[in-house]
């Protein structure tokens, strides 16, 4: 059989694999603790799911609008623009399934074939698929771990030339938990002004930010009119099931996308949009007490991580993530993954699982109760000791 060049380049989720993996592990008996796959450990805030319900209930399960239902646009635009300090109107907002599509989308949209589209490395799976699927050529950025894992503005300025389309950026980030700085943004908002360039900012991870709030690129100088804010309701209420996530760009973007949402997705699922409905104009102090509740497990596992010999762990400042080095123990990061699963029963994922940029890391979940976070220190530490280092 072949295939359109489009999807030969495509390749799974390192998540998905480590998972299926782990659970067949955990069918021959073996107890596994899992900090591979990247959602919420909490359920759904009660009125959320509640209005979910309610809304099956009295019948909004038939198609919707394609950019989603006019409400939620208009709440997204409020409560998403108050966040970033930014003016949005509801017809800049595409509602669809999942954050995964406003990526996707856009992208289609705005790469032609051959355009370069820079992104970073290591960097969530999907910005290397989707640019492949556009045709456009992936230029990968390293990141520097000094520099809580933001680009590499010297490796960054070089990518830059006249084939750059577009340029993504993920902060807090997955797998990373960088946030970037104001100074960073700065650099990166002036080449694409200058430039002319599309930024494309994955913000899914803005509100689980533990030490300063999160800064929008889009709220800089003469940046609103070229970002696409990514963002959804799949992390901040635990909601990744439901499948609900948006997008913000420009207006005439957003009727492009909407476009393409309407001959692929059709819709996105009326009941859940009305539980994201519920979701903005509910109580936020679930979201609230779960930053705090994260907080202190990012510090607990961050410090014990930081305990074991040979690992070199920084402070996330977002999201759930950790990347720790682990370049002391001279293996591949795919090697050490294998082992820690074998030997510890951790589940974990390999740094390279998000770029050949993620060699000498591991990427680790802490969105697991403290009590299984403990658990997998200690295994981590009889494990990796076990080990020789360099
Ligand atoms: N962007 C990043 C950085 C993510 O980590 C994820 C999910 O893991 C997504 C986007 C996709 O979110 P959703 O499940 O809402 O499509």
């Amino acid at each position: 059989m072949t295939f359109a060049d489009r999807v030969t380049q495509l390749t799974a989720e390192g998540a998905y694999h480590m998972l299926a993996r782990a659970q067949a592990l955990e069918a021959t008996g073996r107890h596994i603790i899992h900090l591979e796959v990247g959602q919420p450990d909490v359920p759904a805030p009660e009125h959320v799911t509640r209005a979910g319900i309610d809304a099956i209930q009295a019948g909004h399960t038939r198609y919707g609008p394609p950019a989603g239902l006019p409400a939620l646009r208009q709440a997204i635009a409020t409560a998403a623009g108050q966040q970033r300090g930014i003016e949005v109107k509801a017809s800049q907002v595409v509602v669809g399934p999942g954050a995964k599509p406003a990526l996707f989308f856009p992208t289609l949209a705005l790469v032609h074939p051959g355009d370069e589209v820079i992104y970073p490395d290591p960097g969530f799976p999907t910005y290397a698929a989707m640019i492949g699927v556009a045709q456009g050529v992936p230029v990968p950025v390293p990141l520097d771990e000094d520099h809580d894992f933001a680009f590499n503005l010297d490796r960054f300025d070089r990518a830059l030339n006249d084939r750059t389309r577009a340029i993504v950026l993920n902060s807090p980030s997955n797998p990373t938990g960088g946030v970037l700085s104001r100074a960073v943004l700065e650099h990166i908002a002036a080449a694409a002004r200058e430039r002319d360039l599309w930024v494309i900012a994955d913000e899914i991870y803005a509100r689980l930010a533990f030490d300063a709030p999160v800064i929008s690129i889009a709220s800089l100088p003469g940046m609103a009119e070229r970002t696409v804010i990514c963002d959804g309701f799949s992390k901040t209420y635990a909601l990744t099931g439901w499948r609900l996530g948006f997008g913000i760009m420009p207006e005439a973007l957003a009727e492009r996308v909407e476009l393409l949402l309407t001959h692929s997705i059709g819709c996105t699922a009326t009941f859940t949009q009305y539980a994201g409905l519920a979701a903005i104009n509910g109580p936020q102090d679930q979201v609230e007490a779960m930053v705090v509740e994260y907080k202190r497990r990012r510090d607990r596992f961050v410090a014990g991580l930081n305990a074991i010999p040979g690992i070199k762990c920084r402070l996330p400042q977002g999201a759930f993530y950790v990347f720790p080095n682990i370049t002391a123990f001279g293996r591949t990061s795919q090697w050490l993954a294998d082992y820690l699963l074998e030997e510890a029963g951790v589940a974990l994922l390999p740094g390279t699982d998000f770029g050949s940029g993620g060699e000498g890391y591991l990427r680790l979940s802490f969105a697991n109760s403290l009590e299984n976070l403990e658990l997998a220190l200690d295994r981590l530490t009889k494990a990796l000791g076990k080990l020789d280092r360099q």
